[in-house]
């Protein structure tokens, strides 16, 4: 393991930072949190100037260094945040470039990397969370397309996505067939005939995420990703680009949040409570301790094609709990002036209360790490 950057690593930093130097000052605010199809215009046009500069297809050519490069970078400088094309470049994009055919990559990849085209996740359905396995929307074959009926929950995005790589149940659960063997992961186009997307509004009043009602919508055979029915690893390649990688950039950005919490900790004289203090450190720790489990993990999955395993598990799982210390720190820090709905930290307040279930709960996180990485054995 080195985790040290070479010299051609650092001029590519010395070259990003430039660009980043000359284009940010001009960029327009990124549209209020409550305007999703302004923030989706806004975060598609920032994907295509990164694009056009060359620095949107670091995950394939690029180093993984290099991509760690770049979100260091990106973060330091403030650039925009992925956003909207949150789940097409972090986790179906990757996951089409790991596990799709060459047609499949050529057809979805450069769209993605373009901000032309986004996307959503239709994993999640009402009795189906956790226990991903259990879902329950079912696709049947009729010739050359699946004819896929049911209903998904918490899609992030659904609103304004183009596609959505959804999980569905193409051979019933039976003694001979366990839940986990009748899975096959689409991708679907959410402009299908027979899909209605219903925003749900979330407690600070945004409409991030929808259900989304399937019934008889026609996708195309070609349109699978993987085998009929081995969805289900899959889906594990996907998740653990969701655990593993995709919430490495906002670990960045935590640690930019944390100086300004200290900042303003100095400014209004909570800084001179030895509690908040104590506090204000210990997450400047844990943050740069996660950026180092980061390293580590971009180091070893180098070493293993590039998927990165059970240990993205360990990451989210510390990440999501530091995220909402944070927020609860600068809460402390602000005093009454966190119930105002206008500052920023109080909507990130609201969020951070979701990190810990999105993406999977920590419970479900512990239960990787005790089975997949100490060896336990399994709760049920
Ligand atoms: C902000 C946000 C965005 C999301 N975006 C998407 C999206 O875009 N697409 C999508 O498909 N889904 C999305 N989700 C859904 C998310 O993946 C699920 O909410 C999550 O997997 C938990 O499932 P559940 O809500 O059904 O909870 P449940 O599975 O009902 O769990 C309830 C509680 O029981 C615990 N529990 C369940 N099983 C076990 C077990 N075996 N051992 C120990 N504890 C257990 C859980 O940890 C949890 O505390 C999103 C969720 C949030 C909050």
């Amino acid at each position: 393991m080195d985790l040290t950057y070479t010299e051609q690593e650092e001029r590519f930093r010395q070259e990003l930072r430039r660009w980043l130097g000359e284009v940010l000052p001009g960029l327009p605010e990124r549209p209020d949190p409550l305007d999703w199809p302004g923030r989706r215009a806004y975060d598609t046009a920032w994907q295509r100037m990164l694009y056009d500069a060359g620095y949107a297809d670091l995950q394939r050519e690029a180093t993984p260094t290099q991509h760690l490069i770049f979100l260091e970078e990106t973060e330091r400088a403030g650039a925009p945040y992925v956003g909207a094309n949150f789940v097409g470049l972090l986790h179906a994009g990757p996951t089409i470039a790991a596990e799709g055919t060459e047609e499949q990559r050529a057809r979805w990849l450069p769209p993605i990397l373009r901000g032309d085209e986004v996307w959503c996740q239709g994993f999640s359905e009402p009795d189906a969370g956790s226990d991903l396995a259990s879902l329950r929307t079912k696709a049947v074959r009729d010739g050359d397309q699946y004819v896929v009926s049911g209903s998904k929950i918490w899609t992030s995005h659904a609103e304004v996505a183009d596609w959505c790589e959804l999980l569905v149940r193409t051979t019933p659960v039976t003694p001979e067939t366990p839940k986990h063997k009748g899975i096959t992961w689409l991708a679907m186009p959410m402009d299908a005939p027979g899909i209605t997307v219903r925003p749900l509004r979330t407690l600070a009043g945004s409409t991030e995420f929808a259900e989304v009602f399937l019934d008889e919508v026609r996708v195309p055979v070609a349109n699978r990703v993987g085998a009929e029915n081995d969805g289900w690893r899959v889906t594990m390649v996907t998740l653990s680009f969701e655990r593993g990688t995709a919430f490495v950039g906002e670990v960045v950005a935590c640690r930019r949040t944390l100086a300004a919490v200290a900042r303003e900790a100095r400014a209004n004289g909570t800084w001179d409570d030895a509690v908040i203090r104590r506090q204000l450190g210990r997450l400047n720790a844990e943050f740069m301790t996660l950026w180092r489990l980061t390293q580590w993990n971009v180091s070893e999955a180098q070493k293993t094609g590039g998927v990165p395993g059970a240990g993205g598990s360990v990451f989210k799982l510390r990440y999501s709990h530091a995220r909402q210390e944070l927020y609860d720190t600068a809460a402390e820090v602000l005093g009454a002036g966190s119930f105002d709905l206008g500052h920023d930290w109080t909507l990130d307040r609201l969020s951070s209360l979701s990190y810990t279930i999105a993406a999977g709960t920590s419970q479900i996180q512990r239960n990787i790490v005790a089975e997949r990485i100490l060896g336990l054995p399994k709760g049920r």
